[in-house]
């Protein structure tokens, strides 16, 4: 029985996932290096619940019971020793990631399932680093988590049977909809999803059209509720990029590779919403989407 969860990383889609399990009863202790990270993660799960608070999905009370099932620590071993379950999100970086997995098998209890809410990384890499590669599998959130169903269960090679179940089942106990995929590059989601916004990057490259258009296309085209560009701007271009670099190296086929644009528009500090420009500019919040000079 999973009750006591440790989340690694107080970013964006660990204040969601701390928010999750504690509104699904869940006590959750919230880690990260960075204390301010932790104060910021705290206030955005309360203006979340206030939303959910105005909207009638949850009442004041919920709200309090919530905020309590959550502490916050600055100390990975004291924060994942009395763990069930770890969900790690921090970074997406391979080195941090690996040398995060080494610390939290040492520190965790044994029986522990560590997870990882990376977009990209091999899971069978990671559980590589542990003393526990079958109890070691990925548990792929969707941003914004308190909002997105689905939930994207990758089994490393080593995953055992029983993690993988309990994993699901605990999916299902969040209000989320799970679906499992094997550990190769990109998993589904991202293997799916990075060649369609490469492709839509290639286009706007090519001069076949510019963002409006191709993102109208999509929107409307295909029911995407926001088109690609759009998508990937809300991404991060790093992100983008990162992942289908992981993807290419992975596959070693071409047909992955990113687009030179979008490696020019990393380079030169454009990764979307987050740098208040991509292939739209966000002079006034994202509500504003006008697009980039550049892209007329
Ligand atoms: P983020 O940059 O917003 O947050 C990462 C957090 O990790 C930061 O607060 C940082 O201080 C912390 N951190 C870094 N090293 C740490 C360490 N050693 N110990 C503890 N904390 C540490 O990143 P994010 O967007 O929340 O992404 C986190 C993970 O989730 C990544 O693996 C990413 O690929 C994955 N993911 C992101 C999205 C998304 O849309 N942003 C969607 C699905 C999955």
């Amino acid at each position: 029985m999973i009750k006591n969860v440790s989340v690694i990383g107080a970013g964006t889609m660990g204040n969601g996932i701390a928010h999750v399990f504690a509104q699904t009863g869940h006590k959750v202790v919230l880690i990260d290096v960075a204390a301010a990270q932790l104060d910021k993660a705290l206030q955005t799960i309360e203006k979340n619940l206030d939303r959910q608070l105005a909207k009638g999905t949850i009442t004041g009370q919920q709200k309090q019971e919530t905020l309590q099932q959550i502490t916050v620590e600055t100390d990975l071993q004291k924060g994942v020793s009395g763990a069930d379950l770890v969900v790690e999100a921090a970074t997406e970086n391979e080195a941090i990631k690996l040398e995060l997995f080494k610390k939290i098998d040492a520190a965790a209890p044994q029986g522990c399932i560590l997870a990882t809410n990376t977009s990209s990384i091999s899971v069978t890499k990671i559980a590589s680093v542990t003393n526990r590669p079958a109890r070691v599998i990925g548990m792929h959130f969707m941003n914004p988590v308190p909002v997105m169903k689905l939930v994207e269960v990758i089994n490393g090679y080593a995953t055992s049977a029983e993690v993988s179940a309990a994993i699901v089942t605990l999916s299902k106990a969040l209000g989320k909809i799970p679906a499992l995929a094997n550990d190769y590059p990109g998993f589904i989601a991202n293997r799916i999803l990075m060649p369609m916004i490469n492709e839509a990057v290639y286009s706007l490259y090519e001069g076949v059209a510019g963002v409006e258009a191709i993102d109208t296309i999509m929107k409307l085209g295909m029911a995407h509720p926001m088109g690609p560009l759009q998508l990937a701007d809300f991404i991060g271009l790093d992100v983008c990029l990162s992942i289908l670099n992981v993807l290419h190296k992975g596959f070693g086929n071409p047909k992955y590779a990113p687009c030179p644009l979008l490696v020019n528009m990393v380079t030169s500090g454009r990764l979307g919403v987050k740098s208040g420009e991509g292939f739209y500019t966000y002079t006034h919040g994202t509500k504003d989407l006008v697009v980039s000079d550049k892209f007329r």
